[in-house]
């Protein structure tokens, strides 16, 4: 077939976008990327019903292994990633856990950020523990407390940037030459970030995870994860934990996710441009007492930021005098923006995270440090606005009305 995608003859992002890892239905030549929603497929009669003699290719034998609309849209996320390989998962907490699975086992140690996706805090506050792994949570945006938390059997370097909720950002390159000085790995969850601002395996990590419901997938109408890094690590682990312990991702969720990367580099371009121009306005609104967002001069990190982003993507944190007491007014006044949870959508998403709730349920702190750095950034409370592509007027006078 002659337009069968090859990696040869394209460079761009947006092409890589639309054209990476797709290629048309070799039984009708149909352009648009097959939807296969079959569990089994017509096998050889030397098929072998084990999957440890599986070979990664692309023979399909049953879905949980391998089918060709995820394969998909694991290859084109490889090209935009610039990853040997990926391994798709039914969301990103599915990722995450297939990795801490296949990374650690008992007696292992592991640094994980000591703010981060709330159900990630919870897992490793308790359930990881509890099989014997021992986890220390740590401000990985002070490269040195990471290095001071090492330990002999430390084996995995957890981190997240920017960190949800509060922003912070972490120095990959950095705290990658501090994890694999002591034989550790680093694995990087890109959620925020995404692949247009940041390439963390470029960088030194080891792995990447993305929950592929936020803005690769774009919409907000599939959930989805990934794990991306080399084939060494990643043929295993499809094997041990997407197969085995069957987080798989639906075949159609693949292909709805496939079809919102198409838009992927030019939505993170309308994300910022959106972003940047609500952080200016909250910034200087008299009702706000604190705006975060790595694309502000006034982010604490804004040199590491620019550094090490391409795109300072959709999110923006900010505090409100009396925000806890005026939640239930300002969210009943929105027009536009949805009051909910989730990211990285088409549509603008504000949601309150109450410090008091979050420091109770999510995050431990174990130092005085870490609770500074917390009620630095957050107060008693954080607004997290996720800047969706709609007029950026529209989103301002949103605003403005629910603020007022
Ligand atoms: C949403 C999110 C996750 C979890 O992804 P799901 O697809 O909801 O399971 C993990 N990490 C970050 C940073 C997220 O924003």
């Amino acid at each position: 077939m002659s337009t069968v995608y090859n990696k040869g003859f394209f460079t761009g992002e947006q092409t890589k976008a639309i054209h990476a890892g797709e290629f048309p239905d070799p039984a009708t030549g149909a352009s648009s990327p097959n939807l296969v929603m079959s569990t089994t497929y017509i096998a050889d009669t030397d098929t072998i019903f084990s999957v440890e003699g599986l070979e990664e290719g692309n023979t399909w034998i049953y879905t949980r292994w391998g089918n060709p609309t995820i394969h998909q849209l694991e290859e084109k996320l490889a090209v935009l990633e610039e990853a040997e390989t990926a391994v798709a998962f039914a969301s990103g907490m599915g990722a995450i856990t297939a990795l801490l699975f296949h990374r650690l086992k008992a007696g292992d140690h592991a640094i994980v950020t000591d703010v981060a996706y709330a159900a990630l805090s919870e897992i490793t506050n308790e359930m990881i523990p509890e099989l014997g792994i021992e986890i220390t949570k740590v401000d990985t945006s002070d490269t040195e407390a990471v290095r001071k938390a090492l330990k002999p059997n430390t084996r995995l370097v957890y981190i997240e940037t920017p960190c949800n909720p509060l922003l912070r950002i972490t120095d990959i390159a950095a705290v990658a030459d501090i994890a694999h000085g002591a034989g550790a790995a680093l694995a990087v969850d890109s959620t925020f970030a995404t692949p247009a601002a940041t390439k963390p395996l470029l960088l030194g990590a080891d792995f990447v995870i993305h929950s592929l419901t936020k803005y690769l997938g774009g919409h907000g109408d599939a959930l989805g994860g990934v794990i991306l890094g080399r084939k060494s690590d990643l043929v295993p682990l499809r094997k041990k934990t997407a197969i085995r312990l069957g987080g798989t991702l639906s075949p159609f969720n693949a292909w709805l996710i496939l079809r919102g990367i198409a838009t992927f580099p030019i939505r993170m371009r309308v994300h910022q441009e959106n972003a940047l121009k609500i952080a200016a306005y909250l910034e200087q609104h008299p009702k706000i007492k604190r705006v975060i967002y790595p694309g502000l001069p006034s982010h604490p990190q804004y040199e590491l930021a620019r550094r090490q982003m391409n795109n300072f993507s959709g999110i923006i944190t900010f505090q409100v005098e009396q925000g806890k007491e005026r939640l239930q007014e300002i969210a009943g006044k929105l027009k536009v923006i949805h009051y909910a949870v989730s990211l990285g959508h088409h549509r603008s998403l504000l949601f309150y995270l109450h410090s008091e709730d979050l420091l109770q349920t999510s995050f431990k702190f174990s130092s005085p440090a870490q609770l500074d750095s917390w009620n630095r950034f957050a107060g008693e409370g954080i607004f997290r606005l996720s800047v969706g592509l709609e007029d950026a007027g529209d989103l301002i006078a949103d605003l403005a009305r629910a603020l007022e």
